[in-house]
């Protein structure tokens, strides 16, 4: 069998950012140093959200030049903070590879949630959402996407520091399990970033065995399904990927999805005006969720000159709301923070941006 060769000096150096405690302990036991030294380096990623290795003091010098020259933290660096009128930040983040990612620091009524990206781009395609006409770059590290939330906690200050996260930025979190879950596990773990499982809310387009596999992980997160359409025929039109996991299925997977006690899964509906903003849509969506414990945000599209549709009125998104909650439902508008920062759902495309403008066109 080859044995692969590696030149060692160009290797990348291995990112501490994503190692939970297990693994910086055998990372450190490796490199020869005391078992007591992964605790400290544990604690400056994960509850001092540090920086440099600069920052570490009480790591001895050898340590700390060791690490400098053997890894990096893997931080991203916030390029850029655009403050909305309503309070929200937009941050914008540049990876390691020049790649952009966003968060948003969305101000509700006296704490902040964040909403965070969990791919560059998105590969799902639908049709209203300009993260997906954008496409799909790559995903992202374990790293990057603590990272986001770490730097976040540092931008906003320790009044400020968000309360809830949710994974409604760039992306489809489902389809990047691999990474997303050991993030969920650090991001929940009390001994490290500590946001309560209940407090994180993972949403999804509907990735059928992505649900599953979420909930067979065990990590207490909350479900958000990107509903969008209240049947089948209307959903594979703004969201192709309806063809390979239909309602029917995805209602199925969100039943047997492992919620904690009183615990509700979420459903998304963003609505499109003159398109899926009826009383009959109000009227089949109710059918379809009768009797699965949930809440059902109603979010007005938010619009995009490349796109295709147009925000709803005021007085249809109302009326399509009382009509569910006659029906029992909990049902809320939402109304986006941060458009005027290029902030609000769908909107987070810096990566594309960047490129249009590079480009010229
Ligand atoms: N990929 C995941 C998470 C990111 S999208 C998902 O689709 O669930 C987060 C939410 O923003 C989704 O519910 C999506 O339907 C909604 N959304 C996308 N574009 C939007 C827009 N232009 N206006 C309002 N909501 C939008
Ligand atoms: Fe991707 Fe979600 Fe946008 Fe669909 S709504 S394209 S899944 S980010």
């Amino acid at each position: 069998m080859a044995v692969p060769t590696h030149n060692h000096s160009s290797r990348p150096k291995p990112a501490l950012l994503g190692m939970d405690f297990d693994a910086l302990k055998e990372f450190v036991r490796e490199a020869g140093f005391p078992a007591f030294r992964a605790r400290q380096l544990h604690h400056w990623l994960y509850i001092r959200g540090a920086t440099e290795f600069a920052e570490m003091h009480n790591l001895a010098r050898d340590f700390r030049d060791w690490l400098a020259e053997n890894c990096t933290i893997g931080h991203a660096t916030v390029g850029e903070v655009k403050v909305s009128t309503d309070g929200s930040k937009k941050l914008i983040y540049r990876l390691a590879d020049g790649k952009v990612v966003e968060s948003v620091l969305i101000r509700e009524r006296n704490w902040f949630t964040l909403c965070v990206s969990s791919q560059v781009g998105c590969a799902v395609d639908c049709k209203f959402c300009m993260t997906g006409f954008g496409g799909f770059q790559r995903q992202m590290t374990t790293a990057e996407i603590v990272s986001q939330v770490l730097l976040a906690q540092r931008v906003a200050g320790k009044d400020d520091s968000p309360r809830n996260l949710v994974f409604m930025g760039m992306g489809e979190p489902l389809l990047n399990l691999e990474n997303l879950i050991p993030a969920l596990r650090l991001l929940a773990d009390p001994d490290a970033i500590g946001i309560a499982g209940r407090r994180i809310t993972v949403s999804t387009s509907g990735i059928l065995p992505g649900i599953e596999k979420l909930g067979e992980a065990n990590t207490g997160v909350s479900l958000a399904i990107s509903l969008n359409a209240s049947n089948n025929e209307y959903r594979n039109r703004i969201m192709p990927i309806n063809k390979r996991y239909p309602i029917e299925n995805l209602l199925d997977a969100c039943r047997a999805f492992p919620l904690k006690q009183r615990r509700r899964i979420t459903f998304e509906y963003v609505m499109l005006g003159g398109e899926n903003d009826t009383l009959d849509n109000a009227r089949e969506l109710a059918v379809l969720l009768r009797g699965m414990p949930c809440k059902i945000n109603l979010i007005p599209w938010n619009p995009d000159s490349h796109l295709p549709f147009k925000r709803p009125p005021e007085d249809r998104v109302l009326r399509f709301q009382q009509y569910l909650l006659s029906q029992g439902f909990t049902a809320s508008v939402r109304y986006s923070k941060g458009l005027d920062v290029d902030g609000a759902c769908g909107q987070l495309a810096a990566h594309w941006r960047e490129k249009e403008k590079a480009t010229g066109k």
